[in-house]
């Protein structure tokens, strides 16, 4: 592969190198949003409403559905994006959209998240 991958030892540093690579985020099971809790669930997408969907919050049910077969990094946005959604239900789909992505890429590349 690339010429510039660096094996652990590379570095010089005394102890093992955590695998090379992104962040993760722990997806929890459940979650506080403004004093309410939400059951976090992964579900096959095609039970969510439309298909370019990646997650929905439900306020009434007290849910968050991500899509199951996303990427890692792709529940982890979804996750963010409803986040969101339940903090404020009138935002407009396109800021909550950007929100999501752009504290989510903050996060990730200053490695915020575990
Ligand atoms: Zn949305």
């Amino acid at each position: 592969m690339g010429s510039s991958y660096l094996r652990p030892k590379a570095y010089g540093l005394g102890r093992p190198q955590r695998t090379a690579g992104r962040t993760k985020l722990k997806l929890p099971t459940q979650l506080k949003i403004g004093g309410h809790t939400y059951k976090i669930q992964l579900i096959e997408e095609s039970l969510l409403e439309d298909n370019e969907t990646c997650g929905r919050i439900d306020r009434s049910k007290g849910l968050i559905l991500i899509g199951k077969n996303l990427m890692q990094s792709e529940k982890e946005v979804t996750l963010f994006h409803e986040i969101i959604h339940g903090i404020n239900g009138e935002l407009k789909e396109e800021l909550v959209d950007s929100l999501a992505q752009g504290i989510y890429q903050v996060l990730s590349d200053n490695k915020m998240l575990k």
